[in-house]
């Protein structure tokens, strides 16, 4: 019908019209951020990571470095290794998430943060001692067990290493200190203790 097209048209008007303001005056109002967001500053534990290069192997944009040496903690085993350099250049990032993806060993995850503003692009590079002693509340994205666990960076409390993992490794800081420990050794289903000198 003739005029129909036009009505449906100024529907559309009047219902924008009457339709309440959705955007937000930021930064005093902020809007409810989701678990899962990929955000800047990148949560690392130094506890969990064995150094294996996995992150920085499948960053699309090689911004990743890592520098570790030998620790001599436990030469017999094949040894470990102290990470020297973690340094990841935000500046280049896309926030993929392909290192947290790829980390074998649930240590890194990514932030939640979007405000790190600065005049230098050099300053933009997030190093292994910032990333030591940040506060961690880490993003829920592809950690399933952080969202199981209801967890929510922007209001709950920091994450130690043991609580961030699908395993809780008792033993793994100990070995990283280069103690001596006792560790159930399983061998033919058969389970016995071994001393690490
Ligand atoms: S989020 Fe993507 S681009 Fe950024 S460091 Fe990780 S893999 Fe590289
Ligand atoms: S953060 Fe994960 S993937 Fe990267 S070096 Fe450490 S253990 Fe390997």
């Amino acid at each position: 019908m003739y005029g129909l097209g036009l009505a449906k048209g100024l529907m559309v008007t009047m219902k924008n019209f009457i339709r309440p303001p959705f955007t937000v005056q930021y930064p005093e109002e902020r809007l409810p951020q989701h678990p899962r967001f990929r955000g800047e500053e990148f949560v690392w534990y130094d506890e969990r990571c064995t150094g294996c290069a996995s992150c920085a192997k499948y960053c699309p944009l090689g911004i990743i470095k890592i520098v570790t040496s030998p620790s001599e903690t436990a030469v017999l085993e094949g040894d470990k290794y102290d990470i020297e350099v973690f340094d990841i250049d935000i500046g280049r990032c896309m926030f993929c998430g392909l290192c947290v993806e790829a980390c074998p060993y649930d240590a890194l995850f990514m932030g939640s943060g979007f405000e790190r503003g600065r005049y230098q692009r050099k300053d933009l590079v997030i190093s292994v001692d910032e990333l030591r002693q940040a506060v961690k509340r880490p993003s829920t994205w592809f950690r399933p067990q952080l969202e199981n666990a209801r967890y929510d960076p922007q209001e709950g409390e920091p994450l130690a290493w043991e609580d961030v993992g699908r395993e809780k490794w008792p033993w793994h800081k100990q070995e990283k200190a280069g103690a001596k420990i006792n560790r159930t050794v399983h061998r033919g289903g058969a389970e016995s203790s071994q001393d690490k000198k």
